[in-house]
């Protein structure tokens, strides 16, 4: 991750306490623009945060992994589907397929995906702040900053938004 993204986690860190109290805002008021905002928001963080730059989800978290998603990955690597719960999968406490080891065994040296077409849909998903009821996610968001700086950026300015003073 480069360290303009690392400066952007640390802030993130730095100001969690004010996030907290700031998604009790948001639960206790439900703004009705909550989902049309946090899409608007998220595509524009995303037009300046460069994935290829981070990778720090595909490093660090270990996503969960359907039966679907194995299929789907076996097509791709035209492999059975027996062969990636062998190869890269393990059943973690709460009995779902997680990745065996992390970083994940598909993210490569430049860090592009190398199931990209075919990735889990909790990669495909992630960071899931272009999700409709937005609302519902606030803890699983409040979790994300600690990983992915877009989320971080995403929550400054959702916060500027409600004009709700975060530090
Ligand atoms: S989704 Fe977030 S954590 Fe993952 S690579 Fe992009 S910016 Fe980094
Ligand atoms: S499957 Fe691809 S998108 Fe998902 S964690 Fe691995 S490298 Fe990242």
């Amino acid at each position: 991750m480069i360290e303009d993204y690392k400066k952007i986690l640390d802030e993130g860190a730095r100001k969690a306490p004010f996030t907290l109290k700031f998604f009790k805002w948001v639960k206790k008021n439900k703004p009705k623009d909550l989902d049309v905002i946090v899409s608007q928001l998220h595509a524009e963080v995303f037009e300046e945060i460069d994935c290829l730059k981070c990778a720090n989800c595909c490093a660090s978290l270990g996503p969960r992994v359907s039966d679907r998603d194995i299929d789907k990955i076996a097509t791709h690597l035209r492999i059975k589907p027996s062969t990636v719960s062998e190869k890269y999968l393990k059943i973690d406490e709460d009995n779902d397929f997680v990745f065996s080891s992390m970083p994940c065994p598909f993210l490569t040296a430049d860090n592009y995906c190398h199931i990209y077409p075919s990735r889990p849909k909790a990669c495909a998903e992630y960071p899931h702040t272009d999700r409709r009821r937005f609302i519902q996610l606030l803890d699983l968001t409040n979790k994300n900053a600690q990983t992915c700086p877009a989320v971080c950026l995403i929550i400054d300015k959702l916060a500027n938004h409600y004009k709700y003073k975060t530090t």
